[in-house]
């Protein structure tokens, strides 16, 4: 951290949080930090705000796996947050003492038909933009696997597992186990159609292949985590766990089990 200086900060602006964000700049003043005014000249990119304003920062600077991200959230804990406005002593300590540790996060490399590639830190997410069920076809390392017919599929990373995951009943995977995660939004299982109707965690080199059957409803929406894209017609989406990670900063007294236990317990 201490060789990191220039600092981006990423946040929606309003008054009460441009105050508090003064104070955290003072204390940066403090320690030889740097504000730029891009995310590209930066080394450190501190998002302002929930979960969501992470996941947009992550997105919005383009993944930098050069850049150290660290999120504060703005009074409600998070999963990426671990700073707080209302706490500017314990960012000042962060920034002094042997309190705070980087963490690397897995991400997914998305590619759809070939055209357009991406990663994502929660999930990518594919579901039916009209009220009709769509189709896929579920391919692992080549092999044919199902034909899933619903609402839509997530694919998520271990640190997504806690979000849109798991309102999918799928499972909360420890974020040292490297791989991912499929789940099905309200697959249609019958004497027509069967899927496996269980979550399906795949090791790190596995490669999902996941093909739109064009059958009329083949313009599903893509999102990547928070951002749907606007790709209006694509046939095949290819995820496999990136080889590129996210490097951001956390309490060392903030485990991933702490953050689970007083979220959902
Ligand atoms: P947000 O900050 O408002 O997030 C919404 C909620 O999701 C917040 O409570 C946030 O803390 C939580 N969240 C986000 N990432 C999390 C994670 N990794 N683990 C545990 N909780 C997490 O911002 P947003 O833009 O609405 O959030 C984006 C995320 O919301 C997506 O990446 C997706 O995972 C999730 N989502 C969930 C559902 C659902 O559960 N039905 C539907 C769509 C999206």
């Amino acid at each position: 951290m201490s060789d990191r200086k220039n600092v981006f900060l990423f946040y929606k602006k309003n008054d009460e949080l441009e105050e508090k964000i003064q104070e955290i700049r003072k204390i940066g003043r403090k320690y030889d930090y740097r504000l730029v005014d891009h995310p590209d000249d930066a080394n450190i990119i501190a998002s302002f705000g929930g979960d969501g304003t992470f996941l947009q920062a992550i997105r919005k600077s383009g993944f930098r796996e050069d850049a150290l991200y660290v999120g504060v959230n703005d009074g409600r804990l998070g999963f990426y947050t671990d700073f707080n406005t209302n706490d500017p002593e314990k960012i000042e300590m962060a920034l002094q003492s042997d309190q705070t540790e980087i963490l690397k996060y897995p991400t997914l490399e998305v590619d759809v038909d070939g055209m357009q590639s991406f990663q994502c830190l929660n999930e990518l997410s594919i579901r039916s933009q009209i009220i009709k069920t769509f189709a896929i076809d579920v391919y692992i390392d080549g092999l044919y696997f199902e034909t899933f017919r619903g609402d839509g599929m997530v694919v998520s990373t271990p640190t997504g597992s806690t979000a849109y995951n798991r309102s999918l009943n799928g499972a909360i995977v420890d974020p040292k186990l490297n791989g991912m995660q499929l789940t099905e939004i309200a697959s249609i299982n019958n004497n027509q159609y069967r899927t496996l109707g269980a979550p399906l965690i795949l090791n790190h080199d596995r490669e999902l292949v996941l093909k739109i059957v064009q059958d009329g409803n083949d313009h599903p929406i893509i999102g990547a985590d928070n951002e749907a894209l606007s790709i209006r017609h694509s046939h095949e989406i290819k995820v496999k766990v990136s080889n590129k990670k996210i490097k951001t900063l956390r309490m060392k007294d903030n485990l991933f089990l702490h953050k689970v236990r007083r979220s959902f317990l």
